[in-house]
C-alpha cells in the first residue's frame, strides 16, 4: 500500500504484531483493500469490500440506532457534500482549519510540526522549515469554469449541514430546544500525514449529532453526552479499559468550542480520537445569522421567548470506529487443540450475523439448506457455504466474526430441526427450523 510518509505506519513493537494481523486479515478476507490497487493504489486511500462494506453498513446502522430511532428529541438529515463557499466562510473553516505545516530540508518529507518533536520522522535532521498554515479543505470547482467565482468545498465535517438547516428542519419538523439534527456520511480533509490504515484517510465518513440546547442547560447535556457516546462504544464490545476520555486543554480549543472531550481508544500505537464531543456554544449559528442575514434563533410564539440555542456536538469517524471494533474483536485461540483467529464482534457488527452450511451440498439437503437460508435472509445477513469440511468452514466463518453458524444435517430432513453454532463458546444447540430467526434474534438482541 503507498504511503506518503514511510514512518506513518509504524507502531510500536509488541503492538505491531495486532496491527499487522488485522490489517492482513482485512485484506485477505475482503474487507478492506488499498484503492484501485489495480494502479498501484492512491495514497491512504482504501477501498471496502464486500465484508468491509457490510461491516461499515452496521457500524452505521449502530449509530443509527442509538442517536435516531431509539430517540424521540433526534431528527435526521442528509445534506449536500459540494457545499456553498460561504458556509465555510461563516463557518470559520476558509481561516482557520489549518494544521502547520512543515518541510524536511535534508529528505523533502513534509509533517505536521504538532505531530513530531522537532526532527524528521523519516530521516531524524533537524533542518526544517518554519511551521506554515496549511488549509485542509478540499477545494473544487463548479461548472465548466474554473476561476474564483466557481470555487466550492468538499465539507471537511458535516456539521455545517445542520446549522445551515436549523431554521428548515425546526418548523417543518416543529421541534424546541432540547432537540439534535443527525447525519452520516463523507468528510473530506486534505491530511499532511495521512496514515495507521484507515485511522487516518483523506475521505473518511462521519457520524455526528448536533444537540441544540437552551444556553442554560449546555454544560448538563455536555456530560450526557460523553456519558451516552462512551456507552455506545463499550456495549458493542470495546473493553472499558481500553477507552479515556481525553479533555482538550484551553489553548488546544477549536476556534468553535468552549470545551472539547475526546473519546480515546488504546489503538496498537498509543491512544487516539475515536470521537470529539465539543461544545459549540452558539458560534455556528450566530456566525451563520451574521453572514446569512438570516436569524437562526428559537422563538416561542406563545411566551415571546427568544434566543439562539447552544450546540452540543457528539463527533464520530464510522471509519475510524470500524478499525477500533476490528482491533478490539481480533483474538487467536485454541480450538480441540487447533490454533483458530475469530473475530469476537458484536453480532450486530459482524458482516453476516449467521452463515447457513449444509453437511452436503447434493439434494435434498441443499434445497432444505437453500429454504433455511431465504428463512433467515428476511432478518438477517447471511452467507452460505457449502464447500469443504464443516470444521474448515466453521474456522472461516470463526475468522470473519460470524457469530452463528446454522448447519443443516441428515437429521434436519426428518426432525426438521438444525444446529446452531456460537462462535465464541463454539457451543452448539439443536433448533426447530420454524423457530430458527426468532432464536437467533433473540441472541443479536436486535
Ligand atoms: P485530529 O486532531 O486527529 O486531526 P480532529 O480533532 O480534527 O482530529 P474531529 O474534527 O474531532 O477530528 O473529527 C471528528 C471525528 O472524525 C474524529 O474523532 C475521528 O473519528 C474522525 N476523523 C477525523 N479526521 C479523520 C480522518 N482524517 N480519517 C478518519 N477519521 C477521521
Amino acid at each position: 500500500m503507498s504511503e506518503e510518509n514511510p514512518t506513518a505506519d509504524r507502531v510500536p513493537e509488541g503492538d505491531a504484531g495486532l496491527f499487522d494481523a488485522v490489517v492482513n486479515l482485512a485484506k485477505r478476507r475482503g474487507f478492506i483493500f488499498p484503492s484501485a490497487e489495480i494502479y498501484g493504489g492512491i495514497r491512504s486511500t482504501y477501498d471496502y469490500g464486500p465484508l468491509g462494506a457490510l461491516m461499515l453498513r452496521n457500524v452505521r446502522d449502530a449509530w443509527w440506532r442509538t442517536m435516531v430511532r431509539h430517540r424521540d428529541d433526534v431528527v435526521p438529515i442528509e445534506a449536500a457534500i459540494i457545499t456553498n463557499p460561504k458556509v465555510w466562510e461563516a463557518s470559520g473553516h476558509l481561516e482557520t482549519f489549518v494544521d502547520p505545516l512543515v518541510d524536511c530540508r535534508s529528505c523533502h518529507e513534509r509533517w505536521r510540526a504538532d505531530q513530531i518533536e522537532g526532527t524528521c520522522p523519516n530521516c531524524g535532521s533537524a533542518d526544517l522549515t518554519e511551521a506554515r498554515p496549511f488549509n485542509l479543505m478540499f477545494k473544487t470547482f463548479v461548472g465548466p469554469l474554473d476561476d474564483e467565482s466557481a470555487v466550492a468545498y468538499l465539507r471537511p465535517e458535516t456539521a455545517q449541514g445542520m446549522f445551515v438547516n436549523f431554521l428548515n428542519v425546526m418548523t417543518t419538523m416543529r421541534r424546541k430546544p432540547p432537540f439534535g439534527i443527525a447525519q452520516l456520511g463523507k468528510g473530506f480533509r486534505n491530511e499532511i500525514t495521512p496514515g495507521n490504515f484507515v485511522f487516518r484517510t483523506r475521505e473518511f465518513e462521519m457520524m455526528e449529532l448536533e444537540f441544540f440546547v437552551p444556553p442554560a442547560d449546555a454544560d448538563r447535556w455536555f456530560a450526557y453526552w460523553c456519558e451516552e457516546r462512551l456507552a455506545w462504544f463499550v456495549g458493542l464490545g470495546i473493553p472499558e479499559h481500553r477507552l479515556r476520555f481525553r479533555q482538550h486543554a484551553q489553548e488546544d480549543l477549536s476556534h468553535y468550542s468552549k470545551a472539547t472531550t475526546d473519546i480515546e481508544y488504546l489503538f496498537p500505537w498509543g491512544w487516539g480520537e475515536l470521537e470529539g464531543i465539543a461544545n459549540r456554544t452558539d458560534f455556528d449559528l450566530k456566525a451563520h445569522s451574521a453572514l446569512s442575514g438570516v436569524r437562526l434563533e428559537y422563538f416561542d410564539q406563545v411566551t415571546g421567548e427568544r434566543y439562539t440555542p447552544h450546540v452540543i456536538e457528539p463527533s464520530a469517524g464510522a471509519t475510524r470506529a470500524m478499525m477500533a471494533f476490528l482491533l478490539a474483536a481480533y483474538d487467536e485461540d485454541e480450538i480441540g487443540g487447533e490454533r483458530r483467529t475469530v473475530l469476537r464482534l458484536h453480532p450486530r457488527l459482524a458482516p453476516f450475523q449467521a452463515a447457513v452450511l449444509p453437511l452436503s451440498r447434493k439434494e435434498p439437503l441443499a434445497a432444505l439448506a437453500h429454504q433455511v437460508l431465504h428463512r433467515c435472509q428476511d432478518a438477517l445477513m447471511c452467507d452460505y457455504d457449502d464447500t469443504q469440511s464443516i470444521g474448515r468452514r466453521y474456522r472461516r466463518q470463526d475468522e470473519i466474526g460470524t457469530p452463528f453458524c446454522v448447519t443443516i444435517d441428515f437429521d434436519s430432513l426428518t426432525d426438521e430441526a438444525v444446529t446452531i453454532r456460537e462462535r465464541d463458546s463454539t457451543g452448539q444447540t439443536r433448533v426447530p427450523i420454524a423457530h430458527v430467526v426468532t432464536e437467533l434474534q433473540d441472541r443479536i438482541g436486535s
